[in-house]
């Protein structure tokens, strides 16, 4: 799950990591109040949607008075903001963070994450941070230095040092610094976070140490750990389909293809988007229904599948294990009745209770198309939306 700048600065807060003055507007009247009980000018409007870049393309603007204040976010709130991570479609902004402007010496790098390879907690740190902190890790990877961390060990002050070290931090920098991360290291265990993210974190004119931006992303398996975050998930800022899709415990991802497809099992469901992609198709989603699924999840799926607009076709790939074909049958037919089907169906289906499932396709009335493998049923649908 990703949250916003200001909910990460919330948690910052918590865990005494300097953050800017300032707060959260979702109008013009509360950014203008905000920005008003702040020390002074300028001050920082920043756009709130769940993707970086927003420095680039427009999303954090400086205003010199109240009046810039209320002109900015004005024009802020409702506009869609495209920057490199939002992809063309950009993503509408509901509401803006209205922060004291700081005088910047240094634009600082710090993360953590989880690093599955070596199974550490990994701090990374670097000089070179700020807005172009993709092209230092691509092309002089070598400022970036990393710093793993056995979990079960814990943060040890030499790991510390080593991180103030890659910073290059000033005398007056480092002790602050030495007891900051510590306190960041335990945000990310606490709250089971895949990243904390600082980029950048600034050296002020004056020497002091503060977190501009922040970014934070939680393992989405752990969140039932943590009901206080719950109140943090912003609807708005995901796929209304995937909303849908995740009431009924259903792994769904909505993809950019045009070829809706519903499988079961992960790893079936991959193979099966690969034989798409081979047969010249692109596929709409992924969806693994599951292995226990019952008639009613798969209705949800399928009918998940029918109502999104750009699904020209679909395929239907059931190895029948713990899934029964029947049930599955029984589910598609359940949502083509409700929802009606307009585009053509493609089913391969194997395993248990096949002859059954095959039956109450055939006696349903519904116009499907059988394929006699994986393969064949990859390249009949993508044929069909060709
Ligand atoms: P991102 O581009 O979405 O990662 O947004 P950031 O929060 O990192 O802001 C982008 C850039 O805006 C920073 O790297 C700074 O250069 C600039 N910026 C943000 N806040 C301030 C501020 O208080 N003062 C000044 N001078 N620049 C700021
Ligand atoms: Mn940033």
């Amino acid at each position: 799950m990703k949250i916003h700048e200001y909910q990460a600065k919330g948690l910052f807060r918590k865990y005494e990591v300097p953050v800017p003055d300032g707060g959260v507007a979702f109008d013009v009247e509360t950014a203008v109040e905000t920005a008003g009980r702040l020390s002074g000018f300028p001050v920082v409007v920043k756009a709130q949607i769940h993707a970086g870049g927003r420095g680039k393309g427009g999303g954090v603007q400086l205003a010199r008075s109240l009046k810039e204040v209320d002109q900015i976010v004005q024009k802020m709130i409702g506009t869609t903001l495209v920057t490199h991570q939002t992809g063309s479609q950009g993503r509408r902004v509901g509401k803006v963070l209205v922060e004291e402007g700081l005088a910047i010496a240094e634009e600082l790098y710090l993360s953590i994450i989880a690093d599955r390879s070596t199974a550490k907690i990994v701090v990374m740190a670097s000089r070179a941070g700020g807005m172009d902190i993709e092209t230092v890790a691509a092309k002089t990877p070598e400022k970036i230095v990393k710093v793993y961390i056995n979990p079960l060990d814990g943060i040890r002050a030499y790991h510390c040092r080593q991180a103030a070290y890659a910073l290059g931090l000033p005398k007056e920098a480092m002790k602050p610094f030495l007891a900051m991360l510590p306190r960041l290291y335990r945000l990310f265990v606490d709250y089971d976070c895949s990243l904390v993210e600082i980029n950048p974190l600034v050296l002020t004119a004056g020497q002091r140490l503060v977190a501009l931006d922040a970014k934070i992303n939680f393992d989405d398996s752990a969140l039932f750990r943590h009901p206080d975050l719950l109140e943090y998930r912003d609807l708005t800022e995901e796929d209304p389909l995937e909303i849908e899709a995740s009431k009924y415990n259903l792994n769904y991802i909505n993809l950019d293809g045009n070829i809706g497809n519903m499988v079961n099992g992960a790893g079936l469901a991959m193979a099966t988007m690969d034989l798409i992609k081979r047969a010249g198709g692109e596929p709409a989603n992924f969806l693994d229904v599951g292995g226990g699924a019952s008639t009613e999840m798969v209705e949800n799926g399928f009918r998940i599948i029918l109502s999104d607009e750009k699904v020209k076709g679909i395929l239907i790939n059931i190895f029948g294990g713990i899934l029964r074909c029947d049930v599955l049958a029984e589910g598609v037919v359940q949502a083509a009745k409700k929802t009606g089907i307009t585009v053509p169906v493609v089913v391969r289906m194997e395993g248990t209770n096949v002859e059954e499932g095959r039956r109450i396709l055939a006696e349903s009335g519904l116009n499907l198309i059988t394929a006699v493998d994986l393969k064949d049923a990859a390249a009949k649908v993508a044929e069909l939306v060709a």
